[in-house]
């Protein structure tokens, strides 16, 4: 049986809970001398017991739990899964419905009302992530409704938790048809290969989906392009589509490379013809240095926190000191497309730290655009700090 435990919420977090404030937080509430099991029901009030919503416990780095109405009368069962998960489907109509783009969100977690589930939609595949043994207490519940509310080609699922950060390595197939790999899904016309059951990540990363489309119509043509911490080479990719005379990607870890030829190969891009380093990237900085390599538009794109046998970098700490190597092979006139995920900076002290690099290099810059979170990554209303993507194209003046 699911336990079912009142819990007070402190003065100080009531009006944020009752605005709408969807993270129940450790501090939030006054749980001296109680254990509650994973996946509890929490019945949240304030000090003088009136109801302010019902949550559920599960812990994640973020916080231990996630409200998930604000109606006490609303049982958390099937339907309630249903009403959420339709309601997250409409909103992406227009995504399924869209020839040419196939591969997308269907449901974000805190901003679709249900803090911890993840589901993305690859192909009629999809892809469900659990971030805490409490919403996976729900599974069964949760895919049923999801049968229930859209055809499924075919189910895998990746499990978050548990594992101190780390991901666990499993067979990730739930059930329907099992997929065979690599899947090639559409984005805006452009072909990416896709794993569902090969480790912590698909190939693809979603949210960078308006950010490519951008660099592929108005950055790429008749440039040089560097991209840094490419990965599967993505934006590389988007690059050559546009136009690009060359692409160089570098990314340390030796899968990027087969990876790389893949997502070139299967857009029919000779990727003889493009630059594939597996090296650091601070090591890559200085042999560019050193051989007088510019480019004409560099993507940085680099984990929140990456740690190599050389060096410790985390993006809150060392963005301008990124920036100012960056700037050191930029051409004159060139665009660098900045990006980061890490959620605990807004858009504000990016753009600071674009300010302070560009300033301690003497060079004038203009912000050309600016990009977060696409429509199909919902955020909370009222709470922009869970849209955590921030990008910033920027024009290196002189
Ligand atoms: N920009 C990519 C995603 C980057 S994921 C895309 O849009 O698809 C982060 C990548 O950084 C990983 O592939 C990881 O291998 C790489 N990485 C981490 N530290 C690195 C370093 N010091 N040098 C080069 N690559 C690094």
């Amino acid at each position: 049986m699911r336990q079912l435990v009142e819990i007070k919420v402190k003065p100080k977090s009531v009006k944020d809970m009752k605005n709408g404030y969807p993270l129940l937080t450790k501090e939030a509430i006054d749980t001296a001398g109680m254990t509650m099991a994973e996946g509890s029901i929490l019945r949240l009030v304030d000090s003088n017991r009136k109801y302010i919503g019902t949550a559920y416990y599960g812990l994640q780095n973020k916080g231990i739990g996630w409200v998930l109405t604000r109606k006490e009368q609303e049982k958390i069962d099937t339907k309630f899964f249903v009403k959420k998960i339709s309601e997250a489907v409409a909103k992406r109509k227009n995504l399924y419905e869209t020839e040419d783009t196939t591969a997308f969100r269907v449901f974000n977690g805190e901003g679709d009302g249900i803090g911890g589930l993840i589901i993305d939609f690859y192909d009629g595949f999809y892809m469900v992530s659990w971030y805490s043994e409490g919403i996976y207490s729900f599974r069964d519940d949760i895919y049923q409704a999801l049968s229930k509310v859209v055809t499924v080609r075919g189910l895998y699922e990746k499990l978050r938790f548990n594992t101190n950060g780390q991901y666990v390595e499993q067979d990730d197939y739930v059930s329907g048809e099992k997929g065979e790999f690599p899947l090639i899904v559409l984005e805006n016309g452009m072909k990416y290969a896709v794993d569902l059951n090969d480790g912590a990540m698909t190939g693809i990363f979603l949210d960078q989906r308006e950010v490519r489309k951008a660099l592929r119509d108005h950055y790429a043509k008749g440039k040089t392009v560097l991209n840094t911490f490419s990965y599967t080479g993505a934006f590389s990719v988007a690059a050559v589509l546009g136009g690009a005379i060359k692409t160089t990607s570098v990314d340390v870890a030796k899968r990027s490379l087969p990876k790389t030829i893949e997502q070139f190969a299967v857009n029919e891009i000779d990727y003889e013809a493009q630059d594939i380093k597996v090296m650091d990237v601070f090591d890559y900085f200085r042999y560019a240095a050193r051989h007088e390599l510019k480019f004409d538009v560099v993507v940085l794109d680099p984990p929140s926190f990456a740690r190599t046998k050389k060096i410790t970098f985390s993006t809150a700490k060392d963005y301008p000191k990124l920036l100012k190597d960056t700037l050191k092979i930029t051409n004159q006139g060139g665009i660098i497309i900045a990006s980061t995920n890490n959620a605990s900076f807004n858009m504000k002290k990016f753009k600071s730290f674009i300010d302070k690099a560009f300033t301690e290099s003497n060079t004038r810059y203009k912000i050309l655009e600016e990009h977060q979170l696409p429509e199909d990554f919902t955020v909370p209303h009222n709470y922009p700090e869970f849209n955590y993507l921030k990008v910033v194209f920027i024009k290196v003046m002189s």
